[in-house]
């Protein structure tokens, strides 16, 4: 045995990381996150558009991001934290419940605003065709956040607590006792390269230079992301999730200036926002197979998927030069939002994952949440009993709609 921990988190991500913190600060023992790569290059916590937004119509999903951006907005310089909103455009077929939505919402103190076509062109005048908008939504305390600053931030202090973090460590192996995990096994990678490390995460299998490592645990909690199902089958888990490919383009124009503007959310899908100058524009593809899929389509995605989207709403943006882009994971369950809490039928093994395209912008009130109910017995900030993965055997599933 190479190691004994009081808790072991599989995946060393914005969740992992979050986690750790919050259970650190409750001085929840001799902690460690093993990870292949802690600096994340195929990670979701990497790949991600960096939003941030309250604007959800289930209430769980409001509350974990509205508590996480209370404690974002006390952070907000060291994490890039900019409330610039989110403007949410809806056509008819959606602006009806959109619109009935918003006084639910504002329960919370949201104060989601509602916005005729002619407002939102006063607010953004770049957006030159709203014939097919029926109203939208703007919510003012969302925004965008640096992913990587945040991650940054919870593994600083996290270690500062004295958690560790074991890089290159591909748990391939869990070990239970009766209904007790008792250790992992590890595949202790010598510096893989990037083509290898894909194959190693495509595969879940160690290639390359390894030595095996044990170590042994009280407590495990799988955070492994998109990886999540793939390490729950270790311990005997079939995981309603999945892993799927979403493509993102960096994209400049020299006739448009988005710089002020928060999140836009199109009609079509489309969800785009200012970047460094530039504007960052996703796509969720329809059909898209599930998958350990990294790889970006390039300019042919942007020239079908993003570019006539944009061009549509803002015709300015004629002239629109595909920059770059990448392809990074969301990890989906069967309901569409995430799988947190205690794993039914083992007594010390915890979950949190599938956050379906969300874990930034909840990853601090679910870190603080998990905390909670491992060392203090229940949950105290957010109540997340309706996210527990017991939801799906129960028929208490808990569909969010407003998902891209
Ligand atoms: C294109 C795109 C846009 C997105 N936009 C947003 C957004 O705007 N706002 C938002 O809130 N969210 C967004 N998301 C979702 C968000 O990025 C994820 O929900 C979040 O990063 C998940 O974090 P995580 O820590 O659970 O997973 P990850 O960051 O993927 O971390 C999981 C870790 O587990 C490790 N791992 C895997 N297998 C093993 C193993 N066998 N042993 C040990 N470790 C293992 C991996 O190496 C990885 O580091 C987006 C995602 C994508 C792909």
């Amino acid at each position: 045995m190479k190691g004994r921990y009081d808790i072991l988190l599989i995946g060393g991500g914005i969740i992992g990381s979050s986690i750790a913190m919050s259970l650190a600060d409750k001085k929840g023992g001799k902690i460690a996150i093993l990870d292949p790569d802690l600096s994340g290059i195929y990670s979701s916590s990497e790949n991600n558009a960096g939003g941030v937004r309250a604007t959800w119509w289930d209430e769980v999903n409001i509350n974990l991001s509205l508590h996480s951006i209370k404690f974002f907005e006390k952070i907000a310089e060291d994490v890039g934290f900019r409330q610039d909103g989110y403007l949410w455009l809806h056509g008819s077929d959606t602006w009806r419940k959109a619109e009935t939505m918003i006084a639910f919402q504002n329960r919370f103190g949201l104060n989601i605003e509602d916005l005729s076509p002619a407002d939102i062109t006063k607010r953004i005048p770049e957006i030159d065709n709203i014939s097919d908008i029926a109203g939208a939504t703007f919510s003012p305390m969302d925004g965008l956040i640096n992913p990587n600053l945040l991650r940054n931030y919870y593994r600083k202090i996290a270690a500062e607590r004295g958690v560790e973090f074991l890089d290159r460590m591909l748990v391939k192996r869990i070990i239970l006792m009766d209904k007790r995990v008792i250790g992992v096994e590890c595949a202790r990678l010598a510096e893989p390269d990037e083509n290898i490390l894909e194959e190693i995460l495509k595969s879940g299998r160690p290639y390359g230079h390894y030595t095996n490592e044990m170590y042994g645990c009280n407590i495990l909690i799988n955070t492994g992301g998109a990886w999540a199902p793939e390490i729950a089958r270790m311990y005997g888990s079939d995981l309603p999730s999945h892993p799927l490919r979403r493509q993102v383009s960096v994209t400049h124009s020299p006739d448009v200036d988005l710089s002020g503007c928060g999140m836009i959310v199109d009609t079509s899908g489309l969800y785009f926002h200012p970047e460094a100058g530039n504007i960052l524009a996703g796509y969720s593809i329809p059909n898209e197979p599930p998958g350990y899929n990294f790889k970006y389509d390039g300019y042919d995605f942007f020239l079908k998927e993003i570019w006539p989207r944009l061009y549509n709403r803002i015709s300015r943006l004629e002239r629109l030069r595909h920059i770059r882009g990448w392809a990074g994971l969301y990890e989906v369950s069967k309901d569409k939002s995430a799988i947190i809490g205690r794993v039914s039928g083992l007594d010390n093994v915890y979950e949190a994952h599938s956050f379906s395209g969300r874990g930034v912008m909840q990853s601090y009130a679910a870190g603080l949440a998990l905390a909670e109910l491992i060392i203090d017995g229940r949950y105290l900030t957010v109540d997340l009993t309706p996210l527990s993965g017991n939801r799906f055997k129960e028929g208490r599933e808990m569909p969010e709609v407003l998902h891209i």
